[in-house]
């Protein structure tokens, strides 16, 4: 990680703190819920040694993940949310995998393990995703298998914790069950990318509280209709108990992962907002109109990177903040995955927001402290 980092203390046991990485390819978040209990959603690589960006910013303040990690959670099967999670699992020894439901089918194994054999999808995350299979079969483990209003993971005592899965829905998951016969019928072997089940409706959104604080993770989850997507979440929201202070932006805050009612319904009022870009061939997300969009919600918005779709047009904020976006500018695209972090007390109002390796603020606050 960078030299530059200054604060490499560990965090106290009455703290909670998220951090979003990305993108040195994808996503990736480290939440500490205190009590010295951490959890990893998905996973991305710094681009020099591939290493997974949760292990070494974990390295850097000297925690040691074979104890630490409880739970390591694989959203999707999308590979800008995967690369390095098979590394990251065996790193994580005693962490419980958790996965969408709408991937459990042995169907959907049948067709990883083939496609694996014949190493026809080297980038379509099928090599992450069977080596963490070798590693369950290892450990004789079993994935918690995530769907809506499913407990992952909790902890009693003096400062509590539930870690509860809002997707996929019963719906999505009965469909990603019938497309899955359908393909396996079609075809003998499969010659292109495995489908992912209904793409991101099928991805595990979490809600995280720890004592009286509450994160909602949004993962790539679509706003969807009915009994998909955000629609299912907001039509039940069976397991909100409180509304969350802090938003990881769904789906890199595309328009078509965004539903008003988020705002309203789950969130409390200005919600510090993090999100990682995304750029593939000429799409670019979040769009300017994106940006806009979300700033009407909230003055906390956080990249952990510059927007491609937009030029650092800020220059208002700390020195350190152009500096690193004049950097960014002069070198292209960012080396290391950027990083942005939330730290917050669970007994008080403030927050605070700092940003590392080129991460920026896109909303009208800066980093520093946030109420
Ligand atoms: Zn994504």
């Amino acid at each position: 990680m960078s030299s530059a980092r200054n604060d490499a203390d560990v965090p106290d046991g009455d703290v909670l703190e998220i951090s979003l990485f990305g993108p040195g390819y994808g996503e990736s978040i480290l939440a500490y819920t205190g009590e010295g209990d951490w959890l990893v959603v998905d996973s991305c690589v710094t681009s020099d040694r591939k290493t997974p960006a949760a292990l070494a910013y974990l390295a850097h303040i000297g925690v040691d993940p074979s104890t630490a990690v409880k739970l390591v959670v694989a959203t999707h099967w999308h590979d800008d949310h995967i690369r390095g999670l098979a590394a990251l699992y065996r790193a994580c020894t005693s962490a419980r995998f958790v996965c969408s439901q709408a991937l459990k089918n042995e169907d959907f194994l049948t067709l990883s393990k083939m496609a694996g054999e014949r190493s026809l999808m080297k980038s379509s995350g099928v090599d992450e995703f069977n080596a963490i299979l070798a590693e369950l079969e290892r450990r004789r483990g079993a994935p918690r298998w995530a769907m809506a209003d499913r407990v992952l993971w909790s902890r009693g005592g003096a400062v509590p914790c539930k870690v509860w899965a809002l997707s996929p829905s019963d719906g999505v998951v009965t469909r990603a069950f019938r497309s899955f016969s359908r393909l396996l019928q079609s075809r003998g072997s499969p010659k292109k990318r495995i489908p992912a089940p209904e793409r991101n409706q099928g991805s595990v959104a979490i809600l995280l509280s720890v004592g009286s604080k509450s994160i909602l993770l949004g993962a790539d989850l679509e706003a969807g209709r009915e009994d998909r997507g955000w629609a299912a979440v907001l039509a039940t929201h069976a397991v909100v108990e409180g509304k969350s202070k802090i938003y990881k932006v769904a789906h890199h805050g595309s328009e078509s992962a965004d539903n008003p009612q988020i705002w309203t319904d789950l969130l409390l009022d200005q919600p510090i907002a993090i999100l990682t870009p995304f750029s593939r061939g000429n799409v670019h997300l979040p769009t300017e109109s994106d940006i806009q969009r979300i700033e009407k919600r909230t003055r906390y918005l956080y990249s952990t990177a510059r927007v491609a779709s937009r030029r650092a047009r800020r220059t208002t904020g700390s020195v350190a903040r152009t500096k690193r976006e004049v950097m960014i500018r002069s070198h292209g695209l960012v080396r290391t995955p950027g990083h942005v972090r939330v730290r917050m007390n669970i007994h008080e109002p403030l927050g605070r927001v700092d940003l590392y390796d080129g991460a920026i603020s896109l909303g009208a606050a800066c980093a520093g402290n946030v109420a």
